[in-house]
């Protein structure tokens, strides 16, 4: 399996130190809104990583953290006059319950950064005894990045040009700190701005710099190297620039030993934003009556390191595909003749090892997905002319079963709304014939409706028909 290191911007063939464990890290979300499309479209990418490293035989151990404590949630909780917790407690709490919606796995552990505190402490500590750290003019304690010869070696920059980058912008409390890119590892607490929310410390009340959280929880779960560590494009500079500095520095040891990054998601061509009016939760597409599966299959179908373009006109066209997916699971679901032995064969060896290759080429999920719609596309050739049987479409159906590990849309049991119309017609007119008294037709309909597979559930709210 090959995959994209950002730090060495090369696809690299990837081997895990202790095989098969994956260790894996990924940024989570900071709790203090409903996560947008273009942070699920990340959490979708890594989804998707989790899956395909298990489907070539993996075992992943994954952390994703929840960044209970920052500017955002401290200004949050306070402004409500609530505790930190019971302020992020229902952001978390939807977290889930999206992630759910979409399909998403669930990590290993979602460890909160308010969990971690005494391990930042002691990192802190640590940086501080080797020179790397400082206090600063306000008091809080920051990492010295010239003091970490290999800082720009994932986002490719000199510190020459962050100093002239920034020269322009350097804000009041930048004089604070010996380098205007140097960054916070301890914040001094400031009771106007923090309220009550604050942790004592050997250097002071304050809070952690939210890129220490992420080194800290890191290494505390997964030990001092990790195997892959993953985050949107936007994360790479300056937050995991700085979680190299501080886990590197702090143990001496190699932090991350592949770093992937997934592209942006725009929307109708431009960047997401509120001012535009083209800004989307999840919960907003739930409520213009999308469903989790179709979002699912919109984040996922482009590969990761392109732009993913987002449109209303792109997610209708998701339902047609996912349409197309249902009727032709539905159909090998109903084949009965006998048809050719083995007519499948060779087409099923060729798209599995297509659907794999793709995978194991950086994730290459539209290529993987244009070898299914291929299998689809030739397998109803096969069904119309009545080669394919009941054997060879189970071996299909065997092999989607085994994709849908990975993909995680298709769906086997059939719903309510794939009941054949004229199925739903029958059980109507039954209720008539019933309420009419015409028993032999009340009948002879149930029994149409047992021949094509269904039964008649009695429930409250009327009858409807189940799959047998
Ligand atoms: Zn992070």
């Amino acid at each position: 399996m090959k995959l994209y290191n950002t730090e060495s911007r090369a696809k690299e063939t990837f081997q895990p130190m202790r095989p098969p464990e994956v260790r894996l890290y990924t940024c989570g979300p900071t709790v203090y809104h409903y996560a947008h499309i273009g942070n699920f479209r990340t959490y979708m990418f890594e989804d998707l990583l989790r899956r395909t490293l298990q489907y070539f035989g993996m075992k992943v151990t994954q952390v994703m953290n929840l960044t209970d404590v920052d500017d955002k949630t401290i200004r949050g909780a306070w402004a409500g006059k609530m505790t930190l917790e019971d302020y992020t407690r229902p952001f978390i709490e939807a977290f889930f319950q999206d992630l759910k919606t979409l399909g998403i796995e669930p990590a290993e552990h979602y460890p909160a950064a308010t969990g971690y505190i005494p391990q930042m402490i002691q990192m802190i500590q640590v940086l501080l005894e080797k020179g790397i750290a400082y206090t600063g003019g306000d008091g809080s304690v920051y990492y010295a990045i010239r003091k970490f010869p290999r800082y720009g070696c994932l986002s490719h920059l000199h510190l020459d040009e962050l100093q002239a980058g920034a020269s322009e912008r350097v804000a009041a409390d930048e004089y604070d700190k010996d380098h205007v890119s140097d960054f916070v590892l301890w914040k001094k607490y400031d009771s106007e701005r923090d309220g009550e929310i604050f942790w004592e410390s050997p250097f002071g009340r304050g809070r952690p710099g939210w890129h220490l959280e992420c080194s800290a929880m890191a290494i505390s779960l997964l030990g001092e190297t990790l195997d892959i560590h993953v985050g949107g494009v936007d994360n790479m500079f300056p937050h995991h620039e700085n979680e190299i500095a501080q886990s590197e520095a702090y143990s001496e040891k190699r932090f991350v030993k592949c770093w992937l990054h997934s592209e942006h998601l725009l929307v109708d061509g431009k960047k997401m934003s509120k001012s535009l009016g083209n800004f989307y939760t999840l919960r907003d597409l739930l409520q213009r009556g999308f469903t989790g599966r179709q979002v699912r299959y919109m984040l996922l179908h482009t590969h990761y390191r392109t732009q993913l373009n987002f449109t209303f006109a792109g997610l209708e066209s998701v339902k047609q595909s996912l349409q197309r997916l249902d009727d032709f699971i539905q159909r090998l679901q109903e084949i009965q003749s006998e048809g050719e032995q083995g007519s499948a064969e060779s087409l099923l060896k060729a798209t599995d090892s297509s659907f794999s290759e793709a995978l194991a080429d950086d994730l290459n999920i539209s290529s993987a997905l244009a070898a299914l719609f291929d299998l689809v596309r030739e397998v109803n050739i096969l069904c119309d002319s009545g080669r394919l049987g009941r054997q060879e479409a189970s071996k299909v159906l065997d092999l989607l079963q085994r994709f849908n590990k990975v993909l995680g849309f298709l769906i086997f049991e059939r719903v309510g709304d794939s009941i054949p119309q004229d199925l739903l017609e029958a059980l109507e007119k039954r209720l008539q014939a019933r309420r009419d008294k015409n028993w032999s037709l009340a009948d002879s309909l149930r029994d149409l409706i047992h021949s094509r597979g269904y039964t008649i559930e009695d429930t409250p709210a009327g009858a409807r028909l189940k799959k047998q």
